[in-house]
C-alpha cells in the first residue's frame, strides 16, 4: 500500500490530545493500554464477566461494492455492538481488521468519519487492529461486560411472558427494497425515503435499552436475521412457543403511512416486519409482573410465548398465515 500500515493507522484510527481535545477516547479508564503496543490491556469491573462477539462484512456479500464508505464504517460497529446490547453488556473496546484491494485516502477518511461517529455515540474506543491488502471486508470484535446474572440469554422465556420488541420494525427491509428500486413505494416522501434507507445503512446498536433489560427481562437478542428468524431462535433456546398479533408489531411513521395506502402495502409492510433483517431491534421477553419495571424503556408488546412448540400469527385475534411463515420452517 502506498500509505504504510503505520501511517495509516496513526492517521485514521489513533486519536491524539491535539486533534481531539476532550474526547473520551483518550480517558476510557478500562483502558489501560490501548493501540500502539504488542496487544491491549483492558480492566474488567470487579465481579462481571467479558462478552466477546465478532463479525465480518464482505464486500458483494454484505454490502454492494459501491457502498458508501462512511456507512459501511458505521454499519460494521453497529451490527458488533448491536450483539453486546443483545447480552445487555456493556462495550469496553473494539478491534478492527480492515482487508483493501489499496489504501485508499478518500475510502479510508469516510469510512472513519462513519466508525467514529458511532463510536463516538457509544463512548467505545478501539483498542486494536490489523489492516491487509485483499478484496474489501470488515472484521469488527466487540468486548464488552456485564455480570453474569443478568446477562440477557436466548434461552429462558417462560409461558405466559409477554414478547417485545423495541423500536419499530420493517424500516431497514423498506430500506432495502428501496435502495435496490425492488419497491415503488409510490408517493412516498423524499424525508421518509431518507428515513428509511438510514434506517438501513446506519441502524443504532441498542445498548441503553440492554441495560434497562439487565435482570428483569427473561431472555432476549437483537433482531439481525428478521423477526421470526431471531424469534425462532429464542424460542428453541428457551424450549417454548409463540403467539404473535402482527397488528400489534411497532411501525415507524413512514412505513404506517405507506401501509395505510393499500391492502397490498400493508401485506408488504408485514412483510418487511416480520421477515426482513438489519432492524437491529432487541426482541425480549418479559414476565407480565415485570412489566413495571421497566418505566424508562419504550417498547412494544407483540405477542406471548405458549407452552408447547410452534408459532402462531393472529390478526385482530384470527389466525393469520402468509408466506413469512415458509421462512420461519427452516428452524
Ligand atoms: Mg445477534
Amino acid at each position: 500500500m502506498s500509505l504504510g500500515e503505520f501511517e495509516l493507522i496513526q492517521r485514521y484510527f489513533v486519536r491524539k490530545p491535539d486533534d481531539w481535545p476532550g474526547h473520551p477516547q483518550l480517558g476510557h479508564s478500562q483502558v489501560c493500554l490501548g493501540i500502539g503496543d504488542d496487544a491491549a490491556l483492558l480492566e474488567l469491573p470487579p465481579g462481571e464477566r467479558l462478552v466477546v462477539t465478532t463479525d465480518t462484512l464482505v464486500a458483494g456479500r454484505h454490502f454492494p461494492h459501491d457502498a458508501a464508505a462512511v456507512d459501511i464504517g458505521w454499519k460494521a460497529l453497529a451490527v458488533n455492538l448491536s450483539d453486546l446490547a443483545a447480552m445487555a453488556a456493556r462495550p469496553l473496546g473494539v478491534t478492527l481488521n480492515l482487508t483493501m484491494p489499496e489504501a485508499n485516502e478518500s475510502w479510508l477518511a469516510a469510512f472513519a468519519r462513519g466508525f467514529w461517529g458511532l463510536a463516538d455515540i457509544a463512548d467505545v474506543p478501539l483498542i486494536g487492529g490489523d489492516t491487509t491488502r485483499g478484496p474489501l471486508s470488515v472484521t469488527i470484535t466487540a468486548i464488552g461486560c456485564v455480570e453474569e446474572s443478568v446477562a440477557l440469554k436466548r434461552g429462558g422465556a417462560q409461558a405466559g411472558d409477554l414478547i417485545c420488541v423495541t423500536g419499530s420494525l420493517g424500516d431497514a427491509g423498506a430500506g432495502l427494497a428501496l435502495a435496490m428500486s425492488s419497491a415503488e413505494m409510490a408517493g412516498i416522501s423524499d424525508d421518509d425515503r431518507a428515513y428509511l434507507l438510514d434506517r438501513l445503512h446506519r441502524p443504532m446498536p441498542r445498548l441503553l435499552e440492554g441495560a434497562y433489560l439487565r435482570g428483569i427481562a427473561s431472555a432476549g437478542l437483537d433482531i439481525s436475521d428478521g423477526l421470526l428468524q431471531d424469534l425462532g431462535h429464542l424460542l428453541k433456546a428457551s424450549n417454548v412457543g409463540a403467539e404473535l398479533a402482527v397488528e400489534q408489531l411497532p411501525l415507524s411513521e413512514p412505513l404506517q403511512a405507506y401501509a395505510a395506502t393499500s391492502s397490498a402495502a400493508l401485506l408488504q409492510v408485514r412483510r418487511w416486519a416480520l421477515s426482513a433483517g438489519d432492524d437491529y431491534e432487541l426482541l425480549f421477553t418479559l414476565a407480565p409482573a415485570r412489566a413495571r419495571l421497566l418505566p424508562q424503556l419504550r417498547y412494544t408488546v407483540i405477542g406471548k410465548i405458549t407452552p408447547t412448540a410452534g408459532l402462531r400469527l393472529t390478526a385482530h385475534g384470527k389466525p393469520w398465515e402468509h408466506d413469512s411463515l415458509a421462512g420461519y420452517q427452516h428452524f
